[in-house]
């Protein structure tokens, strides 16, 4: 989203317009953002043998995992229901890697039955496996290197309390398992959580990933997870993408070398490819003055965009409405009946009832994440591709929430 001639505009469309048209509260995101995500990457791991499996829990709009595919993108799925929208929007099994936690393993038979990649991230899980399917079907194996990525435990998975991954001081463990069984291993995981701020935790975990790697001789693929980076804020410190490509990429041949023969390269970026594309749109309901401050209420809540309640996370958020002239302090909340504050103290153009604010960041884990509550519907999602706005989600009606639910019938 660009202002220009003071307007905000998308791909050249005029953002207010777009609110106009489709309604609010709307998620549109911009296609070409995504493309240039998508590019940055694929330039700064630049070797034949990288694969980038789109983490599909950010956004998992249908149309949004068509884009993907068509710039070449492969999966990331963490339940079975992703495993299934991602084959509905044509993605290959092969193509698709099933990272789930603390799941049934009847679930992992379905998705062994649906021929995707298996990653397993316990050993009770692991033990199954090989007791059911032992040399028969190839696994990987999600590590826990026990390094922290950020600052922020809710959103970081690798430390020592996570219950993500199979420690890797547990590793003469998972050897008996795979010699037991004879299981295949083909790969080795780790994802530390998101927000990882520099290049070095990244290498330090690679660094323990490989030395792990030798305890396994058939290895396909090396899957470094996720975790990069982007601004929500101005001058917010983000992954220096490039700097990490040059150097895990130095540290991963390296690595080949040693080992014998080329493995893939994966990564698993969700945040870092749509979280700058999306925006989401709302229309300010009441302006409201207390002894305290002043209120902008908008029509959403948390119910929509969960993230500033739930990680404390920033989001910038703009007037669409009113470009220029003074700013005022502002409180921006919903309309649910919680507190439900998505920015405090905010300088922003004047504020008049009924005029757009722009939530900005709004790409990943923000509509993949919404509920009904308070009966809430959900927004529809506008996806803006080659200069034209398509509706790629229709906005929830009043008869969605009665679906499903059984009306007792008290005499
Ligand atoms: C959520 C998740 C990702 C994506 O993380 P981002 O911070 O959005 O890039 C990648 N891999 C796995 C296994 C995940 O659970």
């Amino acid at each position: 989203m660009e202002l220009t001639d003071g307007k905000y505009q998308i791909q050249g469309l005029n953002v207010e317009e777009i609110a106009d048209t489709f309604g609010t509260p709307l998620y549109v995101y911009d296609a070409d953002k995504i493309q240039a995500q998508y590019d940055r990457l694929k330039a700064a791991f630049s070797g034949e043998h990288v694969k980038i499996k789109y983490a599909c829990k950010s956004l998992s709009n249908l149309s949004v995992l068509k884009l993907l595919k068509k710039m070449g993108s492969e999966l990331d799925c963490v339940s079975i229901q992703e495993v299934k929208l991602g084959l509905t929007a044509g993605f290959t099994p092969s193509q698709i890697l099933y990272t789930p936690n603390c799941v049934s393993f009847q679930e992992i038979e379905e998705a062994v039955k649906l021929g995707v990649t298996i990653n397993l991230d316990n050993i009770s899980l692991l033990e199954q496996f090989g007791n059911t399917f032992n040399h028969t079907v190839p696994v990987c194996i999600r590590l826990n290197p026990h390094i922290m990525a950020g600052g922020n435990k809710k959103i970081s998975t690798g430390h020592a309390d996570s219950k993500f991954g199979i420690s890797i001081y547990q590793m003469a463990h998972i050897e008996r398992v795979v010699k037991t069984y004879n299981i295949q291993v083909e790969g080795l995981h780790m994802h530390t959580g998101s927000d990882i701020l520099d290049a070095e935790v990244f290498l330090r975990g690679a660094e323990i990933l490989f030395d792990a790697a030798r305890h396994f001789n058939d290895l396909r693929f090396i899957d470094f997870g996720s975790g990069f980076k982007v601004a929500y804020k101005e001058n917010d410190i983000t992954t220096d993408i490039e700097d990490l490509g040059e150097k895990l990429t130095a540290a991963f041949k390296e690595f080949c070398k040693s080992y014998g023969k080329p493995l893939e390269m994966w990564f698993e970026p969700g945040k870092f490819l749509v979280s700058e594309a999306g925006v989401f749109l709302t229309r300010t309901n009441v302006v409201k003055t207390t002894p305290a401050t002043v209120f902008a209420g908008v029509d959403s809540g948390l119910n929509h965009l969960i993230r500033p309640m739930m990680y404390d996370a920033y989001h910038e958020i703009l007037n669409v409405s009113k470009t220029a002239g003074t700013k005022r302090v502002y409180t921006v909340v919903g309309y649910i009946c919680e507190t439900d504050t998505f920015g405090l103290d905010r300088p922003m153009h004047e504020i008049k009832e009924g005029d757009i604010l722009a939530f900005k960041n709004a790409g990943a884990y923000a509509f993949s994440m919404a509920s009904n509550y308070n009966s809430r519907l959900r927004p529809a999602e506008v996806l803006v591709y080659q200069g034209q706005a398509h509706l790629v989600r229709e906005r929830e009606e009043f008869e969605d929430l009665l679906k499903h639910q059984v009306a007792l019938d008290f005499k």
